[in-house]
């Protein structure tokens, strides 16, 4: 079967699905984007996605290229088209297509809309949720305004490919305090000896999770205790347990950072009994507007 792609209106196949070389997204990377995990055949988090995609929108002053709603029957289409019963849904929408400048482009210039989904081979996320997974740390070298989703990612690229070259999953960036901000696609978590979930506050340091806001909802909905505050490399590296969460991800327990084993170096039972019921508990919270 031919995987389908949504290109501005129309349905492709993926060798056909183009987008022109003077678009925004190419030159520019003047463009946002979101991933939604597909879950049995479901968007999960979509309300909570779209509402992050209308502030990054909001914040570049770009335009919906269709309304709201018509976005969610696209996605979900994309999704059907495609077959996909667990895996992701990505969107991006770039400022659209003009002479390269760096202004923007006249008033009236459509946005671009693409749309593709793909399945995950569930063997990939359960033996990183057995296992545990590793990650090394690197310099936050990115711009100031990191809570913008947008595909400007350079830093991430090199950060996930430093990660790779040294056999780990993810790559923590660390700012110049030697602070933890993020994993270069996930939100970075530990627990400390007394079973505190610490996460970063949502600032303009990091892009505020999705996965992020529902873990912390299933957290203190279950009497757990959350602090969000920044945490230093050492610090993380003596935390009890430690995690990362994405749309992509979920929630996967990190056992090594660096050369520093966490805790044993299995995943820990906090972490592990909250992917356990991430799918049924945590999609079931009331959802939450930022
Ligand atoms: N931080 C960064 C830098 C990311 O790229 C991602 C994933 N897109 C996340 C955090 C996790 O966000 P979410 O839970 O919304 O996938």
């Amino acid at each position: 079967m031919s995987r389908i792609a949504y290109v501005n209106g129309r349905y492709l196949p993926h060798a056909e699905a183009n987008v022109h070389i003077e678009d925004r997204g190419f030159q520019f990377a003047d463009s946002v984007y979101e991933v939604c995990e597909v879950w049995r055949g479901s968007i999960v988090d979509m309300t909570r996605h779209l509402d992050r995609l209308k502030r990054s929108l909001g914040e570049l002053s770009i335009a919906w290229p269709v309304s709201r709603r018509a976005l969610e029957a696209i996605l979900r289409e994309v999704v059907s088209r495609n077959r996909v019963t667990n895996g992701l849904v990505y969107l991006q929408i770039t400022r659209g297509v003009a002479r390269r400048d760096f202004n923007f482009p006249k008033p009236g210039t459509m946005p671009t809309l693409v749309v593709t989904s793909r399945s995950i081979n569930p063997a990939v996320p359960k033996k990183s949720t057995e296992d545990g997974v590793r990650v090394i740390t690197t310099p936050d070298i990115r711009w100031g305004r990191v809570d913008i989703k947008t595909t400007g990612m350079t830093a991430q690229v090199l950060a996930k490919e430093t990660a790779v070259r040294a056999g780990a999953k993810e790559a923590w960036m660390v700012d110049r305090d030697d602070r933890i901000t993020e994993g270069s696609s996930s939100t970075a978590w530990i627990i400390d000896g007394e079973g505190t979930l610490i996460t970063r506050p949502t600032d303009m340091n990091i892009l505020p999770g999705i996965t992020r806001m529902a873990i912390m909802d299933y957290a203190k909905a279950n009497g757990m205790k959350v602090e969000e505050r920044p945490f230093t490399l050492e610090e993380a590296r003596g935390a009890r347990e430690a995690f990362i969460t994405s749309a992509s991800a979920t929630l996967t327990p990190v056992v090594q950072i660096d050369d520093f084993v966490i805790g044993n170096g299995k995943p820990g039972s906090i972490a592990s009994g909250m992917r356990a019921a991430f799918h049924d508990g945590v999609e079931k919270l009331p959802v939450r507007h930022y």
